[in-house]
């Protein structure tokens, strides 16, 4: 029994018209061709089509997940708060986490992302170093209460993620699978038939690799990328600082010298700050000086910080690392400004007692700063973000700058949720030690978006055979024609029998609204049987991305498809 698609019973209203409030392509599109339905605000049903379409991405993203060795498992979406008291997260997420609470006024949150369950799932069981590497993925809805859900799919307030997690004894094997996980999301983004990017993201990405973002170009997106020819790439958000010193507002801040001042340790001795409360210096250079953010937090504020660490990625760069990009050895690095002025303005670092900062200016620091209090933090990130004619950090040239939809993202995350939530294993020496971990999450329902914002013209959408909700329509021009609808049946049966997947414009329809809909739907090849064609033994087959069209036999209509 091979299943056809009958468009005579399928469930997928299409609409003429715009809808009003989708100014998106994706958005307009994916509601006229019938795939989704607005249930409220950032909430959707996938129709029938849109289903088959969201599948197909999912499987093509489970493939490269399975083919990599990740075991897929499915974890509740309904997450205790307890968890997320242990993380530190249950506070410092902030408002875009979904918490409900229930008969027992027991707290629980809709997971916006499974750490702290993953790790809660693991901690007792995942014992000894022989045990790992371990890589589990679930396909899952999440639950953001994003500030403004809009453009449809792209930013909802449930939508679908894979979320991948991975487990080690050592930070070789996170690197390695964290190669492999970027890797199979590079084959993602080809086999969705993608324009797409990796640039490096969040907080510390310069050279020390520990995130990265897979950005499909659109103009429509709401990202904002900088590359260089030399294949240098980043989001610019990414807080890769170039700084100039004489644009920061710092009236009112103390600069003193700090003579020989190089490294977080020498800043923190300097200022006779324990070491133990150093958490972790952001900084950036412009060629000459440097821009450093010390955060200096009181013993009631560590956890709040190990939380805001994950969220911003702050990493130190080794010593090679700072020379491989032509920083002074031993020098403070890398970069999160913007990501932590966006904490602050977020109220997520409130926290914080002292920063110091650099002065970008050799031998020299501000003290005394309060970041977002004595920063003008909007137009300070937008200093430090980094803009398309800015030098490339590493080549030189200059950056020129893109639009990007983030589709998936892989992160190192170290032993932050092991730390923090006790998960050990036994290593080689018989020594307990926090896992080491990564995430990796791609946006399965954005994804779909993301290929109809790149795949579709004035008609409608045009999409790639690889995620199609079929390969072929099969449109007969008339069906009550006693020879027209039996030949598109037996055509359409034929295909399907060999593993295309077909559906039929079986409809009583006009064939001019046939056609307007198989084009705003967007099979990639339509197949047109009409009774002049029959007759001379042909039918039209036109494919929907060139326009093209020409007859062909209906003998050897079969072998296009084999
Ligand atoms: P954004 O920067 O767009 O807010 P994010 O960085 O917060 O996304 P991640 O936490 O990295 O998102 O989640 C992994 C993936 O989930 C993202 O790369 C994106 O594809 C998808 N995603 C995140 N938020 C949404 C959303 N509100 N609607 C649809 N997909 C989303
Ligand atoms: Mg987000
Ligand atoms: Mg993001
Ligand atoms: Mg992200």
């Amino acid at each position: 029994m091979t299943n056809i698609i009958r468009m005579s019973s399928l469930y997928a209203p299409t609409l003429k018209e715009d809808p009003s409030d989708a100014e998106l392509a994706s958005h307009r599109l994916l509601l006229r061709a019938g795939m989704i339905r607005k249930m409220g605000s950032g909430l959707y049903t996938f129709l029938p089509l849109g289903m088959r379409v969201l599948n197909k991405i999912s499987n093509i993203v489970s493939e490269e997940m399975d083919a990599i060795g990740a075991q897929e498992i499915i974890m509740p979406i309904l997450q205790p708060a307890d968890l997320w008291h242990e993380s530190g997260r249950w506070e410092a997420y902030g408002p875009e986490l979904m918490r409900i609470s229930d008969r027992h006024d027991a707290d629980f949150c809709l997971g916006p992302t499974h750490e702290e369950i993953i790790t809660a799932l693991v901690r007792n069981e995942l014992r000894s170093y022989k045990e790992l590497p371990l890589a589990l993925y679930q396909t899952q809805m999440k639950y953001r209460d994003e500030i403004r859900p809009r453009f449809g799919l792209m930013r909802s307030r449930e939508f679908l993620m894979k979320d991948a997690y991975s487990f080690h004894a050592t930070q070789e094997s996170l690197q390695e699978t964290y190669d492999d996980m970027s890797e199979a999301y590079g084959r993602i983004m080809d086999r969705l038939g993608l324009q797409w990017r990796a640039v490096e993201a969040d907080g510390g990405q310069i050279g020390g690799k520990v995130t990265i973002e897979f950005m499909a170009l659109a103009d429509a997106g709401e990202a904002s990328i900088v590359y260089s020819d030399s294949g240098y790439a980043a989001d610019t958000e990414a807080g890769v600082c170039i700084a100039r010193p004489t644009e920061y507002k710092v009236d009112g801040i103390e600069k003193i010298a700090t003579p020989g001042v190089h490294t977080i340790d020498e800043l923190a001795a300097f200022l006779d700050i324990p070491a133990s409360s150093t958490v972790k210096a952001l900084s950036g250079k412009d060629g000459e000086g440097r821009l450093a953010v010390l955060f200096i937090p009181g013993d009631h504020e560590l956890n709040e910080l190990k939380a805001v660490r994950e969220l911003g990625g702050f990493t130190l760069l080794t010593d090679d690392e700072m020379t491989g990009f032509g920083l002074k050895k031993g020098s403070m690095g890398p970069v999160g400004l913007p990501k932590a002025a966006r904490l602050v303005a977020d109220r997520s670092l409130q926290g914080i007692s002292r920063w110091v900062v650099g002065a970008n200016d050799d031998g020299y620091h501000y003290v005394g700063a309060q970041l977002g209090v004595d920063f003008e933090i909007d137009g300070w990130a937008d200093l430090c973000e980094v803009q398309p004619g800015d030098s490339c950090p590493v080549s030189g040239e200059p950056l020129k700058g893109a639009r990007g939809i983030e589709v998936g993202q892989v992160f190192q995350l170290g032993t932050k949720y092991s730390e923090a939530m006790g998960a050990t294993f036994m290593d080689e020496d018989g020594s307990e030690k926090p896992f080491i971990m990564g995430c990796y999450g791609v946006g399965v329902s954005r994804a779909l978006a993301a290929v109809v914002e790149q795949c579709h013209d004035e008609h409608g959408i045009a999409w790639p055979a690889s995620v199609a909700p079929a390969h072929v329509c099969v449109i007969p021009l008339t069906v009550n024609d006693d020879t027209v609808g039996p030949a598109a049946e037996k055509l359409a049966a034929e295909l399907a029998e060999l593993g295309v997947e077909v559906a039929i414009d079986d409809r009583k329809d006009r064939a001019g609204v046939k056609f307007n809909d198989a084009d705003l739907i967007g099979w990639p090849v339509q197949i047109i049987v009409g009774k002049r064609g029959l007759e001379a033994g042909t039918v039209e087959v036109k494919h929907r991305r060139t326009g093209e069209k020409k007859d062909v036999s209906l003998s050897s209509i079969v072998e296009l498809f084999t």
